[in-house]
């Protein structure tokens, strides 16, 4: 496999202060590291500020959005549209993440249509999957992802696929300090690689990076990166600190 993509997704964290800061002090951390990609996914009031600060930097850093709208344009109050991410530098935007889902009402149909209109803007989509803690006790787990994958990447040509980023997160260990098991992570990443040949093809199904996301710590990390399909993290909590950041892209090498 390629480079680990290490993700972090600051949720509702950070002001315009923060957040450039933050990157700054992180540009210089991880200033000559090589063998690994690095993305940050601030507020959407930040991401402009950051995105050019890491362009003008030369960080080598991505801007993700957390969210966004499947609409060019319109009557949409509050929403933001792909076109506007992709005006101010994003390269990468996270697609429903459980939050959205839990809270938002965020439903797989919905997911696709935001798949679809990343994938026509040129953001790459970091779309998230992950049962949730009664799901994985009934022995569903496999069922839920399934369903989920498929809904939410209906209609891809296998070309379009590729470009993806998927992000394994059980729900249970989001936010929670629970992280899964290096083995039972795989054993789902492994699933998602088998349901994604089977929808697109051997080729895409390699090109997609499969993530691993929920309580990723510097402490757990480079175990779970040794794994052969988890090909990078996506990041909570301890992407809000520098030192746990940087130390989870450093243990990721
Ligand atoms: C997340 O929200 O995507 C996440 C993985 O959070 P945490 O690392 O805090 O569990």
């Amino acid at each position: 496999m390629g480079e680990p993509l290490i993700a972090g997704n600051w949720k509702m964290f950070k002001t315009v202060g923060e957040a450039v800061d933050f990157v700054r002090e992180l540009a210089y951390r991880v200033s000559g590291l090589h063998g690994v990609e690095m993305v940050v996914c601030p507020p959407f009031t930040a991401l402009a500020a950051v995105s050019g600060l890491l362009r003008d930097l030369g960080a080598g850093i991505a801007v993700g959005a957390q969210n966004m709208y499947w609409e060019n344009e319109g009557a949409y109050t509050g929403e933001v549209a792909p076109g506007m991410l992709k005006e101010i530098g994003c390269r990468y935007v996270i697609l429903g993440h459980s939050e959205r889902r839990q809270y938002f009402g965020e439903t797989d149909v919905m997911v696709n249509k935001k798949v679809h209109a990343a994938l026509a803007h040129d953001l790459m989509p970091i779309v998230c999957v992950g049962e949730r803690l009664e799901e994985r006790e009934s022995g569903t787990t496999e069922a839920v992802v399934r369903k989920q994958v498929e809904g939410s990447l209906a209609g891809l040509s296998a070309v379009q696929a590729a470009k993806l980023v998927v992000a394994y997160e059980p729900v249970w260990a989001i936010g929670t300090g629970r992280t899964a098991s290096a083995s039972d992570a795989q054993q789902v990443n492994e699933f998602i690689r088998g349901l994604l040949r089977s929808l697109f093809g051997e080729v895409a199904a390699q090109a997609v990076r499969i993530q691993y996301g929920g309580s990723v710590k510097p402490g757990n990390a480079a175990e779970l990166m040794a794994q052969p399909d988890i090909d990078g993290a996506l990041v909570g909590g301890a992407s809000l600190e520098v030192d746990s950041f940087t130390d989870i892209i450093k243990n990721a090498v």
